[in-house]
This record gives C-alpha cells, sequence and structure tokens, in this order.
C-alpha cells in the first residue's frame, strides 16, 4: 500500500488525550494505536515492546558499522482542543480553489483563511469533513517514520542502530514523564512532530508557571473604613505591575511574555495564575524575579494582605542542550536538501516533548510532518510534503554509515 495509506487509516483512529486524567496513558483509546504501530513495525522485522503505559520502543539492529545510534519520535494522542470522534479523512487534489469539507453543513477549506495553503497549491491533501480534527499531529510523525523504516528494510538500505518510539498524551504535556531514555538507547533522536515541510526546530521557549494566592480581610462595607482588605484589589494592583505590552498579544518571533491564563477573586480571596515565557534563559529568569518583586510590592502597599506567589519551572529552551551538538540540526538539513527541500529554522513559542528528552539526556530537534492547521477541525496533510518527509528520513537514517 501507498504509506500514505496508513496514515488514512491511523487517522481513523481516535486517540484524544484527556488532561483530567491521572494515568498514564490518560485515555485507553490510545492504546490501540500503540499495538496497531507496533504490530505493524514487528511485521518489517523490528524488536517491538508496548510498555503498560503505552510507550512503544522499537529497534532495527545496524546493518553495517554507522557514526551515530540514531532515534525517532513521535506521538499516539491527538489534542483535547478538537473533537476526534468519527474522523473520516480522504485525498483531494488541491487546485487553489477553495475545497468543500462538509456539503450539509457548508463547511470551507479557503486561502483566503488559511494563506499557508497557497504554497500546496497542486499538491494532493488529506482533510477531514469539517467536524473533527485529522491527526496528522502526530500520525503523519508516527508513519512517515514507518514508511521511512519500511523502505530501508525492503531495499536493504545500509544503516547503524536505529531506535524508534511512539509516545502517549503529548498533548497534554506529559510524553517525556515516563520515556525510558536508556531503554530507548539512542545517542540523539528528533521529534517527527512539526508543521510545514521544511521546517526544523531546536529552539523554544523556557517556561514558568506562576500562581498568586491572595488572603484579604472581609467585613460589611458598611464599616469597612480602614479595615476591609479586598483581595481582588489586592489582585488588580499587583497585575498593574506587570508591563502591560509583555503579554501574548503583543510579541512574536523570540519576545517573551508574562500571560495572566486565569484569575479569580473575592473580598476574602483572590487568585491569579500566570505562565511565564521567554527563548532567552538570562531574561527567563528575570521575568521570573520581576513577579516575585511585584508580590513584595504589593505585601508594601497591602500589609494587610497575605501574598502568596509560587513560580514553578515547566521546562527549558532545548536550544542550550542542541549547540553543543549542532551537527545533529545539520545533519537533519543536509538530508532535506539531498531531497530537494530548502529548510528553515523557526523558533518555537512553546515546548516540545525534544526540550524536555534533550535535558533527559537525549538532544532531540524537531522536524516538520507536512502536516498544517494543527489543532483544529481545519487541519490538512500534504501528502507530497508526506512523500518528502519519508524521502528525507531513510537519507538522514542512511547517511550516517561510515
Ligand atoms: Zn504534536
Amino acid at each position: 500500500m501507498r504509506p500514505i495509506e496508513r496514515f488514512i487509516e491511523y487517522a481513523k483512529m481516535p486517540t484524544m488525550s484527556d488532561e483530567n486524567s491521572a494515568s498514564c496513558p490518560s485515555t485507553e483509546k490510545q492504546r490501540a494505536l500503540a499495538l496497531r504501530a507496533a504490530e505493524d513495525l514487528r511485521a518489517l522485522g523490528l524488536e517491538v515492546e508496548v510498555t503498560d503505559n503505552c510507550y512503544v520502543y522499537a529497534k532495527l539492529p545496524a546493518s553495517a558499522p554507522a557514526k551515530n545510534r540514531i532515534g525517532l519520535i513521535s506521538h499516539l494522542d491527538t489534542s483535547p482542543d478538537a473533537p476526534d470522534a468519527d474522523i473520516k479523512p480522504r485525498i483531494v487534489k488541491f487546485t487553489g480553489e477553495d475545497i468543500l469539507l462538509n456539503k450539509e453543513k457548508g463547511i470551507y477549506l479557503s486561502v483566503k483563511d488559511y494563506p499557508a495553503l497557497e504554497k500546496r497549491i497542486g499538491d494532493e491533501l488529506v482533510v477531514t469533513d469539517g467536524t473533527t480534527l485529522l491527526g496528522a499531529d502526530d500520525k503523519a510523525g508516527v508513519t512517515e517514520i514507518i514508511a521511512a523504516i519500511e523502505r530501508i528494510v525492503r531495499e536493504g538500505l545500509p544503516h547503524g542502530d536505529v531506535s524508534v518510539a511512539f509516545t502517549p498524551d503529548e498533548e497534554i504535556g506529559r510524553g517525556a514523564d515516563l520515556f525510558d531514555v536508556e531503554r530507548f538507547g539512542a545517542d540523539y533522536a528528533y521529534t517527527v512532530d512539526g508543521g510545514a515541510l521544511g521546517e526544523i526546530e531546536y529552539e523554544n521557549f523556557n517556561a514558568a508557571s506562576a500562581d498568586i494566592e491572595i488572603d484579604g480581610i472581609s467585613i460589611h462595607p458598611g464599616s469597612a473604613k480602614g479595615k476591609m482588605v479586598n483581595a481582588s484589589e489586592v489582585a488588580h494592583y499587583f497585575h498593574s505591575l506587570l508591563p502591560e505590552r509583555e503579554t501574548p498579544y503583543y510579541t512574536e518571533g523570540y519576545e517573551g511574555f508574562y500571560h495572566l491564563a486565569g484569575m479569580s477573586g473575592s473580598v476574602e480571596h483572590a487568585s491569579l495564575k500566570y505562565i511565564i515565557r521567554d527563548h532567552d534563559r538570562a531574561v527567563f529568569e528575570k521575568r521570573k524575579k520581576f513577579v516575585e518583586e511585584a508580590a513584595e510590592k504589593t505585601r508594601e502597599r497591602f500589609p494587610g494582605a497575605v501574598v502568596n506567589c509560587r513560580i514553578t519551572d515547566s521546562y527549558y529552551n532545548m536550544k542550550e542542550k542542541i549547540e553543543p551538538v549542532m551537527y545533529v540540526v545539520e545533519r537533519a538539513a543536509e538530508a532535506f536538501r539531498r531531497v530537494g527541500v530548502e529548510t528553515v529554522a523557526v523558533p518555537i513559542r512553546g515546548g516540545t516533548d525534544g526540550a524536555r528528552l534533550s535535558f533527559m539526556g537525549l538532544p532531540c530537534p524537531n522536524l516538520s510532518t507536512g502536516g498544517e492547521n494543527f489543532h483544529s477541525r481545519f487541519e490538512y496533510l500534504s501528502v507530497d510534503s508526506f512523500n518528502k518527509i519519508v524521502d528525507a528520513l531513510v537519507v538522514l537514517v542512511t547517511s550516517l554509515t561510515e
């Protein structure tokens, strides 16, 4: 079968993860895909294991001496941000005309709404019926890796040790939690979990959360003079100390921000939840300090209030782990060039599992999958991009032999 057909079969299997579940995998439906992918890898002669927590580890032992042990990783789950019930992937030839996704509901995918489509004119696209996500994030990655391994095995191309892993629960930030770097057994790896063809990502945000909890003092407003401490007003004061133009709305590229992600308040109690982001580690540390100082200023201004400020680091910019081994990025860029694709390095305004893995000792940049509009009912995957990425993965794995 054409490799894209495997993608279409996988895409039909719903695997949405659930951040409200404490178990791993967070949803049992991810296991069906784990078992299916394991079966497909076994059929190619790989040693495969699926753990109780639904991590798939597979090994293709070297057929020739090689410089490094390479790893390829993608994730099984799809985002909880868009529905996954009854996914109907289909292939359409994209001429530039609006694509009618759903006749009954009148849903179109158009260049007007998604200008990036312009680059895909002439491509075959896999689309949905406009009521669910497609799940190219990250089943495109999963099936591109399998297709690359398939070609290497079938054509008997010489290769070194190749490790493959498919993880659960990436979309809820837990994909790296139970990842066993030792068992995986690679010197470095790539997540195949990015967007448009040719993007290579090895810079992401440093990330922390800040929880501000404020206790005030309530009393009847009629007799409150000199006594009431209104926690909501204290919270308001705290927020006013943060720079107004350093929010997601005003920033892009490498610019960092403070983002008020949630708030609630009464007179007795108020709570503010922020996330703090910056690509630059030193500036990131300064931002955290700035929040601590704002809390201190708030305490000084409202001595009667109790202001608790808890800052927790979430993940760091993998750049500091990748820069000492930049050949890992260059090797991937070279593989793409050799199949005729120019690459572009894009700073991620978020995190990836690869960032966490890089800090766990496995340098792990992110490669494109060819999918776009992730986490959306308008998600699509270019079949032409998909095939190019498979070509590039084959070159990447087989160019390491001595
Ligand atoms: Zn993803």
